[in-house]
């Protein structure tokens, strides 16, 4: 008769806030093991990443993903136009040379129509876009060979899935926090601010400063192993950073690292420790 009373109060006083703090820190916990535990080898690096999705989700997620991403880019350019036709060839050029041919990922160039916008941008599993007011400032083929090369390093590096990865774990922690904090019975999970930092987070998903500096050594790498000569990515620099105003602003290749002169620097700097061996070449002059 006693034992009922005591839990009574200690319901009604304490229950609510306790079971929330209790809640909340539950569910970092379990976003904080889900992110360590969710561990994968690159299969081309072999390095251990964070990363929820397979490979072959990531394929599917980009497959999914180009129709829509191309058209906020102006369509893509038909397969058959000769523009469409040299993306594609140098794209696949450099896959049937280096190490991206072993990968699961499965590789596919596009150019898109959008003759204002200067960009590139890779999707998670091996979808690239060029737009065609990028593709009209390259003169080479060496030059667009490190535009697809950066892009492809994005892909290989699995990026774009690793970033999705931090960004659960930002969220599960958001709602963890957002949880635990209130002792307000009337508050939940589907409050307005917990929504809105939610929303933020996703529409912040990009490649970080690390991330970018890793695409740049890719591209090098694969420019080279494809018979490419690399300082062609201080062109690709130097068109892009013209192109921005100096600051690179919206360009994917600018967004988390847009201080060009250091990017150019960084280039320098790894081509002078790894020197790429002579008979590389510009390939084709493109446009003429
Ligand atoms: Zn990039």
């Amino acid at each position: 008769m006693g034992i009922p009373d005591r839990n009574d109060d200690s319901g009604r006083n304490t229950s609510p806030i306790t079971g929330r703090l209790i809640l909340g820190i539950l569910i970092a916990l379990g976003a904080l093991f889900t992110y360590f535990n969710n561990s994968q080898e690159n299969p081309v690096t072999h390095q251990v990443q964070h990363i929820s999705l397979t490979p072959d989700q990531e394929i599917r997620l980009g497959l999914e993903s180009a129709p829509s991403m191309a058209r906020q880019m102006g369509g893509e350019i038909h397969s058959s136009d000769p523009r469409a036709i040299e993306v594609s060839k140098i794209g696949q050029l450099i896959i049937s040379k280096t190490e991206a041919e072993k990968s699961p990922w499965k590789f596919k160039f596009h150019l898109l129509a959008d003759p204002q916008t200067i960009n590139a941008f890779a999707l998670p599993g091996g979808q690239v876009f060029i737009t065609l007011g990028l593709y009209d400032k390259l003169q080479t083929e060496a030059q667009l060979a490190g535009v697809l090369s950066h892009e492809i390093g994005h892909v290989i590096e699995r990026h774009s899935a690793q970033q999705l990865a931090k960004a659960e774990l930002g969220q599960m922690l958001v709602v963890g926090v957002g949880v635990g904090a209130s002792g307000d019975q009337q508050s939940n999970l589907y409050d307005p601010a917990m929504i809105a930092a939610v929303a933020n987070q996703m529409i912040q998903l990009h490649y970080s400063r690390h991330d970018e500096s890793q695409a740049d050594i890719w591209g090098l790498k694969l420019m080279t192993e494809s018979g490419f000569d690399p300082h062609a990515m201080i062109d690709v620099m130097e068109i892009l950073k013209a192109a921005s105003g100096g600051r690179g602003g919206q360009i994917e290749m600018f967004q988390t690292h847009p201080n060009p002169d250091l990017r150019i620097e960084q280039i320098k700097a790894y081509l002078k420790e790894h020197p790429p061996q002579p008979g590389l070449t510009q390939g084709e002059n493109l446009n003429s």
